[in-house]
Formats: structure tokens, C-alpha cells, sequence
């Protein structure tokens, strides 16, 4: 399909899944065929999309960025949902090569000296095999919400992503913590224990701290950089992480 064709379509969807609940935005990304991805950090939110998924068995691939820097109790939460919905999650890990790469260039953890280190990290643990995870997909679903940050704040149902040519699907921009909070507990969604521990979002382990209340969601994610700056790469456009060149990705 060509761009304009992916544009109009992705508006469409994004009208027609505003008068949809969650199983119905799902079962739409789902027949409309070819590959369909979901990507998930086994977060609260993406446990919510998986539960959908896993109980009405739709024809949807859940994969994973197993960074190497997970928490184990991350690690843990990728078997037992496996186990709990019968599906495979599939990982997606970095090249060992360009781990070498990184770590011969700016140390190991290196990502906590400066904002390009981190976004060269980033790009080798996560961008470049998302960008495995997506080859050959149309359709790439994820938990994303407008309540989770102000960069978020927009986040449309359906939309155009220009960069890797498909459609990106974002079920869950309506929800807020109350309505995913209920549902887990009426069908005792299985969750990482860290959520209760006070991260409410959860990255790699050495950038991903507990927050205090009153706290942004995300203000554990990256603590030492300005807020602006403080996403991985998967949901921005390159163009807008001034430090992370093409030769990252
Ligand atoms: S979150 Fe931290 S450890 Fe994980 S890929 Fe990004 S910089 Fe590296």
C-alpha cells in the first residue's frame, strides 16, 4: 500500500476505533491482514493488551526487546504470562557485536554520562531490534497512553508511522490507571511485582527507578535527564532525537 493509502487508512481506523472497546480495537487491528505485531515491555498496560489477546486468541505476534538489562523479575513476568495464556512471547535481543561496539566506545554504562551515549544505547539494545521485530509487519500494535506523559499527551488510536511504513495501533490512549488497575484485578492479570513496589513503569534496570508520590508515571524512566529528552527511540521519530544518528539505528 502505498504512503497516502497507509495515511488515509490509519485515519479511518483511528475514527472508527474511538466507538470500539478494547477486544473490538484488537480484533480490528487483527483482520486486517497481513502481519500484526504487538510490542511488549510487560508492563501493566501491555499485560492488559496481552490478557486481550491471549484469551480471544487473536492472530496478532507478541514479541519482546529482551535487552540484557532487564530486572529478573521482568524476565520472570515473560514466562509466567507465557505459561498463564499458552502463547509465546518471542524475544528479540541486541547483536553481541554491537554491545561490543558500545561497550568499546562509551563503557558498559555509559548511557549515564551523557544524553548520546544513552540514545546509542538505546539504539543498540532496543531500536535496531525493534526494528527486527517489525520487519515485514503492516500493522504495529502498542500500550501507549496520553496519561502516561506529556510527550504522550496526543497519542491517536490509529496512526501513520512515516518511518517504518505501517500502521501504528495504540488500543489503550484512552485508558487511565483506574480502569487498567480494575481490570487486572477482576481477571487477575498477571503483573510484575515491581508495580507495587512504586514503578509504575519499568524499564532496563539500571535506568528505570521507583518513583515518589505525586510523581509523573514515567518520571523513573531516565531520572537524570530533562524531561524533554526521555524516551528510548521506539516511539520517536529519529529525526526528533537529535542525538542519536542513522548509523545508531
Ligand atoms: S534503557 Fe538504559 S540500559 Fe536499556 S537500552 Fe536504554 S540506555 Fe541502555
Amino acid at each position: 500500500m502505498t504512503m497516502i493509502n497507509l495515511s488515509t487508512e490509519a485515519q479511518s481506523l483511528n475514527e472508527r476505533m474511538q466507538e470500539l472497546d478494547l477486544a473490538g480495537r484488537l480484533s480490528l487491528a487483527a483482520s486486517l491482514g497481513g502481519r500484526v505485531v504487538f510490542t511488549t515491555s510487560l508492563g501493566i498496560e501491555d499485560q492488559v493488551i496481552t490478557h486481550f489477546i491471549g484469551e480471544n486468541r487473536f492472530d496478532i505476534d507478541v514479541v519482546t526487546l529482551e535487552t540484557g538489562r532487564l530486572f529478573p523479575e521482568t524476565v520472570q513476568l515473560i514466562a509466567d504470562t507465557e505459561s498463564r495464556y499458552g502463547m509465546e512471547i518471542r524475544r528479540f535481543f541486541p547483536e553481541k557485536a554491537d554491545i561490543d561496539a558500545y561497550a568499546a566506545q562509551y563503557g558498559l554504562n555509559g548511557f549515564y554520562d551523557s544524553v548520546e551515549a544513552r540514545h546509542a544505547c538505546c539504539g543498540v539494545r532496543k531500536v535496531k531490534p525493534l526494528a527486527r521485530a517489525l520487519a515485514g509487519a503492516s500493522i504495529w500494535v502498542t500500550g501507549l497512553r496520553r496519561g502516561q506523559s506529556g510527550n504522550r499527551a496526543d497519542t491517536p488510536f490509529a496512526e501513520y508511522d512515516g518511518e517504518r511504513n505501517l500502521i501504528k495501533i495504540n488500543p489503550l490512549a484512552d485508558w487511565d490507571m483506574e480502569k487498567i488497575n480494575c481490570l487486572v484485578a477482576d481477571e487477575a492479570v498477571p503483573i510484575n511485582p515491581l508495580h507495587a513496589r512504586g514503578y509504575p513503569s519499568i524499564g532496563c534496570e539500571p535506568c528505570t527507578r521507583a518513583i515518589k508520590p505525586g510523581e509523573p508515571e514515567r518520571a523513573g524512566r531516565w531520572w537524570w535527564e530533562n524531561d524533554e529528552k526521555r524516551e528510548c527511540g521506539l516511539h520517536v521519530p529519529e529525526a526528533a532525537l537529535p542525538s542519536l544518528e542513522s548509523s545508531e539505528l
